[in-house]
């Protein structure tokens, strides 16, 4: 029993990042597994935005074997318990963000690139009464951009 622990001690050294993924899967109450750290470790290593597509891609380039199927599945348990946060400024692919707090989105059209936008930068005036028996659970906002147009 020491033994192991100590192997899992020295396979971890240098790796500190994997280690706080690890502690912040465990966070979430989410069992932590080889496949959840890796995508954890790379989506949470710095304030992005990146689609499943993206996140299969570059476990792909480490040599990674992970299934496109445990990718989503895991990207979806993730934002399920909060720890990523799904963005819905895409029909046409899933799009996640490590940022978990509330905050809006700038989304380039042209080349599909999402930065964030200040929830200070965004004033409402008037929201709408949510139904009977419902309440907000949260406003998205995606501003589309565009090149301006030359005069
Ligand atoms: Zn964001």
């Amino acid at each position: 029993m020491a033994k192991s622990a100590l192997a899992r001690q020295a396979a971890s050294a240098g790796q500190l990042d994997v280690a706080e993924a690890a502690a912040r899967i465990a966070g979430c109450g989410i069992r932590v597994t080889d496949q959840r750290l890796q995508i954890a470790s790379l989506l949470l290593s710095a304030p992005q935005h990146l689609s499943a597509e993206q996140i299969a891609e570059m476990l792909r380039s480490t040599g990674a074997r992970v299934s496109k199927a445990t990718i989503y599945n895991t990207l979806n348990l993730f934002a399920a318990r909060g720890l990523i946060r799904h963005l819905s400024v895409d029909g046409n692919c899933a799009w996640f963000d490590s940022n978990v707090a509330p905050h809006y989105h700038f989304r380039d059209e042209q080349t599909g690139q999402i930065s964030d936008v200040a929830l200070s930068e965004v004033q409402f005036s008037r929201l709408p009464q949510p139904p009977p028996g419902t309440e907000m659970a949260g406003v998205d906002v995606v501003i589309r951009l565009r090149k301006r147009k030359e005069h």
